[in-house]
């Protein structure tokens, strides 16, 4: 129906590129998805929404696709922080819980938060802990290969033997001379050749207690092996789409091409695909810039940079009004704005139904629609095609005020378009209450909590209690403040 073909930015040829799967019409798409150490926040959004919105488009596309996308449970250790320190093990501890408790917990939690955005759980979500025996594999074929050393019960991936063969650096353009001089102190750095080597296996100290045996001894597996290792499983040696976020390209991708290519001599990516970082008033987001924000505090608007709650149909609107590869920048007047945005589609939507019909039609909608289409066919481009449902929305409520007019077949195809674009692909919500859940609750809350004043200022303490037990059998949480209330709702 489209005239255009998909073309996607290809990270590794850095340019774009018609997308030709390798086996049509399956499609094999792998995303690298969360670690579960903490509370899903605002960082976890953005690729979860970027790959959900090409999943439903080549599902659209009548493509047959395997999405997977995998959760990192076992304790590894940090990019940022590469201190030896298992964050599972840590909490654990801390809180009395067998490790897996921790990661169960935490990956119900990024499960429930990230279906409030309407995004579509992937194909296949493997755990890294449930395939254990296929790392080992994997290392033991490296090994064979001779891209890999074993010191101490640790395994290493040798970047500078891989190096003679293949090009390491190939996806991020860093040579191996500069990353020796950039290098930093890593536990464990004299085990290694060199500095940039990065560990297939690890050795488990005592007292590290997630831990597999191993032919090595006992130990726990390299972060970057469990996306190759399970790419290669479900997707096949090669398969067609890898995506993942931009501060995943070096190390974590890199090493992935390695450990693949290294393995079973060949590359195992044909297109690569990075989704650009959020920032929060131009700042990066981080725990220690008091910028951090949970998507719990996001849906109640308690964080100190929040002015209100917003919806995940607002913050899911929001992100499509950004090209995914464009930094996005969070701050309440964007959200706010695209409330209103996204208000305005939904009404004009609404409007479709009760439009008076006319013989001809004064606007031109086959062409806004091959438009729209054209703006996701350049590389997911869904700002541009947004822009296009705004004029169209401009147009329908002109036809309301009767300055212009439209004919049942333009009707329908109007329905269609946004049915397609906004619902189907954009993955958007059609009625409004599901966008503004939060704040119609709200609403009604200070109704209550105001009548329950109003009770206890004329001394009707009955009346005032009642409304007070009622909310908290119903699961609120009201606390008296003295110049009013607070309420929540207990999860
Ligand atoms: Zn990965």
């Amino acid at each position: 129906m489209t005239k255009n073909k998909l073309v996607l930015y290809n990270s590794i040829k850095k340019k774009k590129e018609v997308f030709e799967p390798l086996n049509p019409p399956f499609v094999g798409l792998y995303v690298c998805g969360p670690t579960v150490y903490g509370d899903p926040h605002l960082g976890h959004v953005r690729p979860a929404i970027t790959y959900d919105v090409l999943f439903r488009y080549l599902k659209y596309l009548n493509y047959r696709v395997r999405y997977v996308r995998n959760i990192t449970d076992v304790g590894h250790l940090e990019r940022d922080s590469d201190d030896g320190e298992d964050k599972i093990l840590k909490k654990a501890i801390i809180e009395q819980l067998e490790p897996m408790e921790v990661a169960q917990y935490y990956t119900n939690s990024y499960k429930y938060q990230i279906s409030k955005f309407n995004v579509l759980p992937p194909s296949i979500e493997p755990q890294a802990s449930g395939h254990i025996i296929e790392q080992q594999q994997m290392i033991g074929q490296i090994l064979k290969n001779g891209y890999a050393y074993l010191k101490n019960g640790s395994v290493y991936f040798d970047v500078e033997e891989y190096n003679k063969k293949y090009n390491y650096g190939k996806l991020s353009g860093r040579k191996i001379d500069e990353l020796l001089s950039n290098t930093r102190e890593l536990e464990g750095q004299d085990e290694k050749k060199n500095s940039f080597d990065f560990a297939l296996w690890k050795r488990a100290e005592d007292k590290h207690i997630m831990r597999w045996p191993s032919e090595w001894g006992d130990g726990f597996p390299g972060w970057h092996l469990e996306c190759s290792t399970m790419s290669t499983k479900y997707l096949g040696e090669v398969f067609d789409i890898h995506g993942g976020g931009m501060d995943l390209l070096f190390p974590h991708h890199e090493c992935e091409i390695a450990q693949s290519t290294a393995a079973n001599g060949k590359e195992s990516v044909k297109y690569w695909m990075h989704n650009n970082m959020i920032t929060i008033e131009g700042q990066k987001m981080g725990k220690s810039l008091g910028n951090f924000i949970l998507l719990e505090e996001m849906f109640s608007g308690k964080h100190e940079k929040l002015e209100k709650a917003y919806s995940p149909m607002t913050i899911r609107f929001f992100m499509l009004q950004a090209h995914y590869r464009s930094t996005l920048d969070f701050s309440n007047e964007a959200l706010q704005a695209s409330e209103k945005g996204l208000e305005r589609l939904l009404n004009a939507f609404q409007l479709l139904d009760n439009l008076p019909v006319s013989e001809k039609s004064s606007y031109d909608i086959e062409t806004l629609k091959q438009r729209a289409f054209n703006a996701l066919n350049d590389d997911l481009n869904t700002p541009v095609m947004l822009s296009h449902l705004f004029d169209a929305a401009k147009y329908i409520n002109s036809v309301k005020a009767g300055t212009e007019s439209i004919n049942s077949s333009d009707l329908a195809s109007l329905k269609e378009i946004f049915n397609d674009l906004l619902f189907d692909i954009g993955g958007l919500l059609p009625d409004k209450e599901s966008s503004s859940t939060d704040s119609k609750l709200g609403e009604v809350m200070d109704i209550l909590l105001n009548l329950r004043i109003a009770a206890k200022a004329n001394k009707d303490f009955a009346t005032a209690d009642k409304i007070r037990d009622q909310l908290q059998a119903a699961g609120f949480i009201i606390k008296d403040k003295k110049d009013g209330f607070e309420w929540e709702l207990k999860n």
